[in-house]
């Protein structure tokens, strides 16, 4: 007997099935007033002398492993216990990391999720992170501020950042949707550009359901990534090792409006 499969829609990933158009149908609240990624205008930023700088202490003991989830690479973290964390910026505690996943494109002239100043990068880092105050990440997603989330842009470039090198690697491991392999000693912070100044607002998750619990930490400067990185990810298969390989590619959501919202920068 033939296997009884979900409609498309209802398994929600970017094609035009089951793409973000769609997603609202199943998650009502992507259609919510506070979505994300949002278009950024630098002149339009207001610039806060309340923002500070925000910090890190990330324990390299608390990676756990790297997974194709056949919409993005996944990296996890340890999060029962402020093993790694993440304060100051814009927030009002103290926030653990608890996965890291990155969205890219098909081309070098798509891929982030934000864009700044009209400019698309390739790629976009997404660092996520729960407020501790919460009992647990799930309570977290329920609250306005129990999400913040550090994004880094990535640009393609000759002077590839050397940090992406350790993910780059173990990528042949995860080729197909469902793969893992284990992601130890891995200290998230090698990914930080030099510089630290960020834009800050009130955003959503960019993937379903789409929670609006997340504090964007929108980091100004890109890190480089070089050719033969990109073309890595993209090698990624979307399907599992059963079905035909289908690129990984693409996986970002399109611009949502900013509505009322204010988007704040620090002041350099
Ligand atoms: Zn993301």
């Amino acid at each position: 007997m033939r296997k009884q499969s979900m409609p498309e829609a209802v398994t929600w990933g970017y094609s035009k099935e089951n793409g973000p158009d769609r997603w609202h149908e199943y998650y009502p609240i992507a259609k919510g007033n506070n979505q994300s990624p949002v278009a950024v205008l630098s002149k339009d930023a207001s610039k806060d002398p309340a923002l500070l700088p925000w910090f890190t202490g990330y324990d390299p003991g608390a990676s756990k492993n790297m997974r194709n989830t056949g919409k993005t690479l996944r990296i996890a973290f340890d999060d029962t216990f402020d093993r790694s964390v993440l304060r100051g910026g814009p927030l009002p505690g103290i926030y653990r990391l608890r996965q890291l996943h990155i969205h890219w494109g098909s081309t070098n002239d798509k891929g982030s999720e934000h864009v700044v100043d009209a400019k698309r990068h390739a790629g976009e880092i997404h660092l996520v992170h729960w407020y501790s105050k919460y009992s647990n990440y799930a309570d977290a997603l329920r609250k306005t501020d129990g999400v913040a989330t550090i994004a880094i842009l990535m640009q393609v470039g000759k002077n590839p950042k050397p940090e992406m090198k350790r993910i780059i690697e173990e990528i042949d491991g995860i080729k197909t949707k469902g793969k893992e392999v284990p992601f130890q000693n891995f200290d998230p912070s090698i990914l930080f550009p030099q510089n630290r100044n960020y834009y800050s607002y009130q955003g959503s998750f960019t993937t379903p359901p789409c929670e609006e619990c997340v504090t964007w930490i929108l980091l100004k400067e890109p890190i480089v990534v070089d050719e033969h990185q990109m073309s890595k990810l993209r090698s990624l298969s979307s399907n599992s090792a059963e079905e035909p390989h289908c690129p990984l590619v693409d996986n970002w959501r399109p611009l949502q409006p900013l509505n009322n919202r204010m988007i704040r920068t620090t002041c350099q």
